[in-house]
């Protein structure tokens, strides 16, 4: 594959002293597109119920990373999907083999596989340790029966706890996915679900609001008017009493959806929510490597016949200008609940927090979105509430904007 190369004509700094240097990537994400069927409310880039496609997924990979200029030394390796546990364990093992022909690992990396719980047999959790996966993030979302099948998915709360069990035996962390705002979900619904959760003792607990994204069978129910989304003001309370009921549980939030008991902080999410530069594999998958931001055919099947021809699989490149790409670390790294270091910022981008914030500072403070405290830019729990309006704010304010 056509490595990219920085300093390429379309990134040229405003400033002509500033040379951003790159570090090495030392986190991977590698894309498994395959699931027994496709829930309704899911747009990721994955193929249901063409589990024949598997072995030449394989090869694919094993072409797309043996495109790699050499072998990199890793600290964070995420197998997301799709469902990586739905590959059985002698794929699994080819998978093991590809990845450690390029990967070495430093001694203490983080390797996290996303399961579903009804995968979770003891050959696949063996197979998963083969691997030397460490973390497993379980795609529990609910543990209501009627919420699960309202979601689609094709497990119960017992599949849950078995699983749980099984992956606690076998020594890994464990991560689960809870979705909030479900339909027809009532606020003490979910009180009672998140209860379940943390019942279940989990190291990491992530929580999304239910989205309703275009292309998705939700998204139809909804404007056909046979599905109704959760009003704003049940939300917010939702999100408001996930925050305060995990803090009493010593779950601390380090991100807008992340808790997590001490020590247990995705260091994979951290590193993309730092700005730092990772590798990615296989279909859909988007990497961020020399400063150059690049995405692969979300298209399984048109991925699979690029790199079976021996041609690059990248759909979309970009190497954004400096302030661009500044603006964009700066609106992912408010994310973090500890905000963004404005030392460390100047030195890896050239610009100031408050020369990109521009007069959206003062109008962030004002409202009491944001606030300026040792050393770091954060969004207050208002802000939080309102990170993803704030990151567009940011990501599209402009350089000719008056300070
Ligand atoms: S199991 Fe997960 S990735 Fe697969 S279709 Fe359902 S939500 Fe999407």
């Amino acid at each position: 594959m056509p490595s990219p190369t920085p300093g390429g004509d379309e990134g040229k700094s405003q400033s002509s002293t500033f040379r951003p240097q790159f570090s090495l990537p030392k986190s991977v994400y590698i894309h498994i597109p395959f699931c027994r069927h496709r829930c309704g409310y899911c747009n990721f880039t994955l193929v249901a119920g063409r589990d024949y496609l598997i072995d030449r997924f394989l090869n694919a990979l094993e072409i797309e990373i043996g495109w790699l200029d050499k072998n990199y030394l890793i600290d964070t390796l995420f197998l997301g999907g799709g469902t990586p546990s739905h590959l059985n364990p002698q794929q699994l093992g080819r998978l093991a083999k590809i990845i450690n022909s390029r990967f070495n690992w430093s001694s203490n990396a983080e390797i996290t596989a996303e399961c579903n719980p009804n995968d979770l047999d003891s050959d696949r959790l063996h197979a998963l340790k083969d691997l030397r996966v460490n973390r497993i993030s379980l795609g529990v979302q609910s543990l209501n029966k009627a919420k699960l099948k309202r979601l689609e998915r094709d497990h119960c709360e017992t599949d849950v706890r078995r699983a749980i069990s099984h992956i606690k035996n076998c020594g890994f962390d464990v991560s689960l996915d809870m979705i909030f705002a479900a339909p027809q979900e009532t606020l003490v619904q979910w009180k009672t679900d998140l209860n379940q959760a943390i019942s279940l003792e989990p190291d990491h607990l992530s929580t999304y609001e239910l989205t309703y994204e275009k292309g998705t069978q939700f998204w139809n129910r909804l404007n056909q008017g046979t599905l109704r989304e959760a009003e704003e003001d049940l939300r917010a309370e939702m999100y408001s009493h996930t925050i305060d009921r995990l803090q009493q549980v010593d779950m601390n939030q380090y991100e807008v959806s992340s808790f997590s008991k001490t020590d247990k902080n995705c260091r994979h999410n951290l590193a993309y929510w730092q700005g730092d530069p990772f590798f990615a594999f296989g279909p859909g998958a988007a990497r961020f490597v020399d400063g150059i931001r690049e995405t692969n055919h979300r298209s399984t099947t048109h991925y699979l016949n690029l790199v079976h021809s021996g041609e690059s699989p990248v759909a979309d490149r970009e190497h954004l200008p400096p302030e661009a790409a500044a603006r964009e670390r700066l609106a992912i790294g408010l994310r973090m609940i500890k905000g963004v270091d404005e030392v460390q910022f100047l030195k890896r981008t050239s610009h100031s927090v408050k020369s990109i914030l521009r007069g959206l500072e003062q109008r962030l403070m004002d409202n009491q979105l944001l606030e300026h405290e040792d050393g770091h830019f954060r969004l207050t729990n208002r802000g939080i509430m309102l990170c993803d309006w704030i990151a567009g704010e940011i990501v599209n304010l402009s350089s000719k904007e008056p300070t």
